[in-house]
């Protein structure tokens, strides 16, 4: 017997959760439940983040977690359930298969069928967020090499467990070279290691629309946080409705699993809603605790009540439905067909799916880290770069001196272009006079002299070299 712990949620939740229960029992998942609250009743009982810390504890012991759509309240204050679950129990990974159902289930891709492994921790993500300036705000995109590591190699060896051919990676590094080319630069460095599976990279804004044109060309698709966020809602909707997708979160040590879906509140309540996405969580829960059999029994009797056109009202087709079925009578339906198999939709077998057990991350040799100067980021309302360049030319000294000014990344000065629109949002590049070495106190000082001269400072960003590399992006246009 494994325990597992579940909420209800709100909205639909209940009634999914109840309807998919009551198929994993039917199926002989030996499984004990513990039953927590979260969602809105918490938020509004004035508990910010959704749910009470005696939830956590039981969360955190019995590690596999079934939870199904909550509502969050509207207004100010209230945090993610979601994100503060993945980032607490560092669910590093997501995992949504995103699979055809034709012709039962209506789409434009009747060959399509992917699995999006998402990154689930990092990128824009981290919600650190500043207004800096009267005009500027800044959301930091954090990406780190464990969290790239971690991502792709769980991406290889899931392709390998099931036996799938081609792992894409989609990125952005054409413009952001630091974090997404770090994201690129693992995606290679681990391919390597996988001779037998195929690898490539797209560039996500192209690779997004081969996607939503033919998304049959895909098998395994690797990305980061925001980039996967986007792309799996569209990848489940092209494939026939996001009603019918799962999602795994996966972390060394426990996991979460849930619909993809939301709370739906207007349908709550009229055994309306569709389970089949809590379904698809639920039986990628069995095959991570290793009740293999339970999941592969469930998942054929699925897809063939799917194939049966016994159909929801989400998914019901006049010509090609048969039957239109509420919560409950489609989770009845599933479990009359527990021990029957699809014949038009291919059957799964679940002999090889249990849980993945990667190695740890082990952190590199440090690299030889050298400062190379710095950018002060200033707040200034004026218009003129030149002007603001005399200003900034005052904290010069022997030691170190301006070389660049940009304005949203562009440079602006020397040389720069009348035409370029500016914000008071500047970013002044000081590096070291000849033969001259920086140190953190010429930093303190420059700082310092800023002060005297009433030069608004907002934040500073060390410019660093590693292993003889500069790791920062040049100014654009420089
Ligand atoms: P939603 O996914 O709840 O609903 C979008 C549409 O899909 C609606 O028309 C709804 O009726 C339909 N739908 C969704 N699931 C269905 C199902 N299982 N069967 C039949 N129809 C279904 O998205 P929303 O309306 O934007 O959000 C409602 C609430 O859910 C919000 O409070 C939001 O914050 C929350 N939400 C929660 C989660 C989560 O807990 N994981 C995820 C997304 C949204």
């Amino acid at each position: 017997m494994t325990r597992i712990t579940i909420a209800k949620g709100d909205g639909i939740g209940p009634e999914i959760m109840d309807a998919t229960l009551k198929i994993l029992l039917a199926a002989g998942a030996k499984i004990e439940i513990d039953e927590i609250e979260v969602g809105e009743k918490v938020y509004l009982a004035g508990n910010t983040s959704g749910i009470a810390k005696e939830s956590w504890d039981i969360i955190r012991k019995n590690k596999v977690f079934l939870k199904a759509p909550i509502t969050t309240p509207q207004g100010g204050g209230y945090k993610s359930l979601n994100v503060t679950t993945r980032k607490f129990l560092g669910l590093y990974s997501n995992v949504r298969p995103c699979m055809s159902l034709h012709p039962f289930v209506k789409t434009k891709h009747p060959e399509m069928d992917m699995v999006i492994i998402r990154e689930n921790e990092e990128d824009l993500y981290a919600g650190i967020e500043h207004q800096q300036t009267d005009e500027v705000v800044q959301c930091l995109k954090i990406i780190s090499r464990p969290g790239c590591e971690k991502i792709v190699r769980y991406a290889f060896e899931y392709a390998k467990q099931y036996g799938r051919k081609k792992v894409t990676c989609f990125t952005k590094d054409n413009i952001m070279k630091q974090t997404d080319g770090l994201f690129h630069r693992v995606f290679d460095e681990i391919a390597k290691e996988y001779p037998e599976i195929e690898n490539e990279h797209w560039i996500i804004d192209i690779g997004a629309a081969k996607m939503a044109d033919t998304p049959e060309v895909f098998d395994v698709i690797v990305t980061l946080n925001l980039y996967g966020d986007v792309l799996s809602d569209v990848a489940a909707q092209i494939a026939g409705s996001v009603g019918l997708a799962g999602s795994a979160n996966i972390g060394e040590e426990c996991a979460m699993f849930e619909a993809i879906h939301g709370s739906a509140p207007r349908r709550a309540g009229q055994n309306l809603a569709n389970p089949s996405g809590l379904l698809q969580g639920a039986i990628m829960m069995l095959n991570h605790i290793g009740e293999t059999v339970a999941a592969e029994k469930i998942q054929n009797a699925w897809l063939k009540t799917i194939e049966d056109g016994t159909h929801t009202y989400d998914i019901f087709k006049e010509n090609s439905s048969k039957q239109k079925v509420g919560t409950i009578e489609f989770a009845d339906a599933v479990i009359a067909n527990l021990g029957k198999q699809p014949s038009t939709l291919k059957k799964v077998s679940y002999v090889n799916s249990s849980a993945l057990h990667l190695p740890k991350y082990r952190r590199k040799e440090p690299a030889l880290k050298e400062l190379q100067g710095v950018d002060i980021f200033v707040h200034w309302p004026g218009l003129n770069p030149d002007e603001l360049a005399k200003t900034i030319k005052k904290l010069e000294n022997e030691e170190i001196k301006l070389t660049m000014i940009t304005n949203r990344g562009i440079k602006v000065w020397p040389e720069g272009f009348k035409e370029t629109f500016c914000t008071d949002h500047w970013r002044c590049r000081f590096k070291p006079g000849s033969d001259s070495n920086i140190t953190k106190n010429t930093i303190v000082n420059l700082m310092s002299l800023a002060v005297t001269n009433n030069i608004d400072v907002i934040k500073t960003e060390n410019l660093y070299a590693f292993n003889g590399m500069a790791a920062y992006s040049l100014g654009q246009g420089q």
